[in-house]
């Protein structure tokens, strides 16, 4: 009964973030038809033309953002927690976010001692770890260094992400992970609010230390499996 309960909880809060989430990638849908449909009349001057078409482009990033953020790596019917070794996936965040540092002169060292046995979702995992790695290295847009580490310290799976980047307040400290909360020009503001729910669904939490011009560290605490 509990667990049932339980259970049809943890569907109306999904339910309940998708419904907004698609709301927000409608948007920029609306608006990148509404420009299309203008730009296919032959009467728009070559001027409005590069206009619009640079309008709809940043639209359709806009939902390509969303979509990155909120369920790039998830898989239909992926909700199944199962053992997972969380230091056999530096390679793969290694790959995927290299790109990403070295194009923002970021520095990438991760650190994992071997036998992180968590209960979790490879694929939900990977797009946690992903949303907060990118967040590190959009916080140093002139270069820095982002610092991956995973221990195990009293009977816990420790998972680190710690950047030299701008840093923050503790009134902004306070509302990360609020939805659609974002400082950014093309943010989203829904990394965080996904990954906290994502290490939730784990039996988890994450903490946060940050210091302005400093740096910040996201530290995700997880039970061993
Ligand atoms: P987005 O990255 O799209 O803005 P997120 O939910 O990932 O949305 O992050 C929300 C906000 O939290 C960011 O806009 C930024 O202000 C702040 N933030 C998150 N991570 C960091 C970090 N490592 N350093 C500084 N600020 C951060
Ligand atoms: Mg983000």
């Amino acid at each position: 009964m509990r667990q049932e309960v339980h259970r049809s909880e943890k569907l109306n809060v999904l339910s309940e973030l998708a419904a907004s989430v698609a709301h927000e990638i409608r948007n920029p849908m609306t608006v990148a038809r509404g420009f299309m449909q203008i730009l296919s009349q032959s009467t728009v001057t070559e001027e409005k033309k590069q206009i619009y078409t640079s309008m709809v482009i940043e639209e359709i990033d806009r939902a390509q953002n969303i979509i990155s953020d909120y369920l790039s790596f998830a898989k239909p019917q992926a909700e199944k927690l199962e053992e997972l070794d969380v230091s056999g996936l530096s390679h793969k965040l290694n790959n995927l976010i290299n790109p990403y540092a070295a194009m923002r002169g970021v520095e990438i060292i991760i650190h994992m001692e071997p036998s992180l046995v968590i209960k979790a979702n490879n694929e939900k995992m990977i797009q946690c770890l992903v949303n907060l790695t990118k967040n590190g290295i959009e916080a140093m847009p002139s270069g820095g260094l982002l610092q991956i580490s995973g221990f195990k310290r009293n009977a816990k799976i420790i998972l680190q992400i710690k950047d030299t980047g701008m840093g923050m307040t503790p009134e902004e400290v306070n509302r990360l992970g609020t939805p659609f909360y974002s400082t950014k020009n093309k943010g989203t503001g829904l990394g965080l609010m996904v990954s906290y729910r994502i290490i939730k669904t784990f039996g988890g939490f994450i903490d946060v230390t940050s210091e302005p011009d400093e740096g910040t560290c996201f530290t995700i605490s997880l039970p061993v499996a």
